[in-house]
């Protein structure tokens, strides 16, 4: 199966289908007999339901990993894998730029297991260099970052993690398999909030870990004790709405294009971020890693245009945390993702009020781009 596409939509199917089942159906139980005591029995906090192992088997092919596990959340996936890999007195390297949910974790969660971090403000081998300790085991990156949709130097990171003897996992959510595979490019471990772009339609909470069979046994075990297991019926939708993964990513990346050139052009915008416009400073990178530049759009409101009166006068995107549903969504990250980050950081990330994040959906584009500048020019006019 040499195409994503028909990854998506034959891989890991139970062979022969289960009953004759097209579609897999929801194994709603929450255990299964066990009457051969050599065996190791099926339990759903085990994720070893049939639900779970035909996603798994879908998922490791389309991050092209010898093995996936789904969670019940990204937090959970991401909680997982790092309280797998890190241990008492480890420390963990990354860029100050992820999603602030991932910096709370650090804050809040990894000092009480005695595991520190340092945070690298520029993405350089040197600044890597310099974070670095003699207990550092993890490289930690999201290959487009939340929310400034900066896109590191990959191929440097996997280098780096390689000389130092580092494990190297990404938070894959923002580009999702369809634009980039980072176990390609020598990624350990890849993980996946696949409540966004995997799940797709906004009504599913999920988490994938991709990863070589040695280290997601750990991150299996790990979870089977902190219990982020994911529900059959999640699995379901979850296994439904990959099949159609490939087409939704391809349709958001070219509207997302079309909505990022129609905000550089209009006067309320003092600054657009997509890594698919030439001015992105990692423009360059995006087109030489990426398959697709993505759906996520940030951009700053100009000085002389009024927050609220843009927000008001939207009636297409619907204002919500989270991304990569059907439905445009749209956000202030100060209000929702970096809530709870440090203000002194967020000020130097330049995440304001006037700092915006938009999730492409599936809406028609030229519906999309007219329902924005629209609301730009009404925000200009008040
Ligand atoms: N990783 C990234 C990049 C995210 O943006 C998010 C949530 O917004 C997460 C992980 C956490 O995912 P979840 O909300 O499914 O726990």
């Amino acid at each position: 199966m040499s195409s994503p596409d028909t990854r998506s939509v034959h891989a890991g199917e139970p062979i022969p289908r289960i009953e004759g089942a097209v579609a897999l159906p929801i194994f709603q139980t929450a255990t299964y007999t066990h009457d051969d005591p050599e065996a190791s029995p099926r339990y759903v906090r085990y994720n070893n339901s049939p639900n779970h192992e035909a996603l798994h088997g879908k998922l490791a092919a389309l991050a092209q990993t010898e093995s996936a596990l789904v969670t019940a959340s990204g937090m959970a996936a991401i909680s997982s894998a790092l309280l797998s890999l890190l241990g008492a007195g480890d420390h963990l390297v990354a860029p100050r730029g992820l999603y602030g949910g991932t910096l709370d974790l650090f804050d809040d969660l990894l000092p009480q297991f005695d595991i520190g971090y340092t945070l690298v403000a520029e993405d350089t081998p040197e600044a890597w260099a310099a974070a670095v300790q003699p207990n550092t085991t993890v490289l930690y990156a999201e290959s487009i970052a939340n929310p400034l949709l900066e896109v590191p130097d990959l191929a440097a990171m996997v280098d780096f993690a390689d000389a130092h003897d580092l494990v190297a996992v990404i938070d894959n959510t923002f580009a999702s398999p369809v634009n980039l595979r980072p176990a390609e490019l020598g990624f350990d471990i890849v993980l996946h909030s696949a409540t966004k772009y995997l799940g797709g339609h906004s009504d599913l909470a999920a988490g994938v870990v991709a990863g070589p069979n040695d280290l997601l046994d750990g991150v299996r075990h790990t979870t089977k004790l902190l219990g982020g297991m994911l529900d059959p019926h999640a699995c379901f939708l979850l296994h439904r709405s990959l099949k159609t993964l490939g087409v939704r990513v391809r349709q958001q990346n070219e509207t997302a294009q079309a909505v990022a050139e129609a905000l550089d052009h209009h006067d309320g915008v003092a600054r657009v971020r997509y890594p698919g416009l030439p001015s992105h400073p990692d423009h360059d990178r995006a087109r030489t890693l990426l398959d697709g530049f993505g759906g996520m759009v940030s951009f700053n409101l100009a000085p002389q245009a009024q927050v609220d009166a843009f927000f008001d006068a939207l009636s297409l995107p619907v204002r919500a945390p989270s991304l990569g549903g059907v439905e445009t969504l749209i956000t202030q990250p100060i209000h929702t993702s970096h809530k709870n980050v440090d203000p002194a950081v967020r000020d130097e990330l330049r995440i304001t009020e006037r700092f915006v994040r938009l999730s492409v959906g599936l809406e028609g584009a030229e519906d999309l781009v007219d329902d924005i500048t629209t609301a730009l020019d009404a925000s200009l006019d008040s």
